[in-house]
């Protein structure tokens, strides 16, 4: 039997309905071949990270059981990407996107190669990813990095809130 890991990844979007696309890509998540969602965050609105004026982003973070591989993962989240419309090339980097999913942990796994840098490179400096994880992950340590609690202290402050209940309802539902 392959290995089961705990995976989580970050979700973004600030396009076309942000929040409906973030709900709607939960259950795409949990299709994913010898893979499971077990737990998300609530929605987070916070500023683009961005040179180009923007919308906000709708953020959330998923917690994955997989037996993939971080590179089978990284394709399987792609393909979903692309399900939800998302163009990607080199002039579209800071770009506006309808869906980001990014690995921001893989386990206690620590990878850094020309495809996949785990722990995710950015997550340190992205309260957006980090008080999503908080929610859902309190004691995470993170490889290479330390606590939680210590990452979200250093990081630089960005305009975030977490979305009233609502939203949060809306995605229980899924
Ligand atoms: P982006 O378009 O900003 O989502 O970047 C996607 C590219 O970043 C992919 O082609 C990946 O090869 C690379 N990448 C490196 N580390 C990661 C990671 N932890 N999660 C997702 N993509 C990653």
């Amino acid at each position: 039997m392959p290995k089961t890991v705990e995976a989580y990844i970050g979700i973004g979007s600030n396009l076309a309905d942000p929040q409906q696309q973030v709900i709607d890509v939960l259950p795409h998540l949990n299709q994913i071949r010898q893979t499971s969602l077990l737990s998300h965050s609530s929605l987070y609105q916070s500023a683009a990270v961005s040179d180009i004026e923007q919308e906000d982003y709708i953020n959330a973070v998923a917690c994955l059981s997989t037996s993939l591989r971080p590179m089978e993962l990284l394709l399987e989240l792609q393909a979903i990407e692309y399900a939800f419309y998302r163009q990607r090339s080199d002039e579209l980097k800071w770009a506006p996107r309808t869906m980001d999913l990014d690995i921001i942990l893989f386990g206690n796994i620590q990878q850094n190669d020309s495809h996949l840098h785990i722990p995710h490179a950015e997550m340190k400096n992205r309260l957006f990813v980090l008080m999503p994880l908080l929610e859902i992950a309190p004691d995470l340590y993170i490889p290479g990095l330390g606590s939680l609690s210590y990452l979200i202290q250093h990081a630089p402050q960005l305009r975030i809130n977490r979305l009233d209940r609502d939203a949060s309802n809306r995605l229980s539902e899924n």
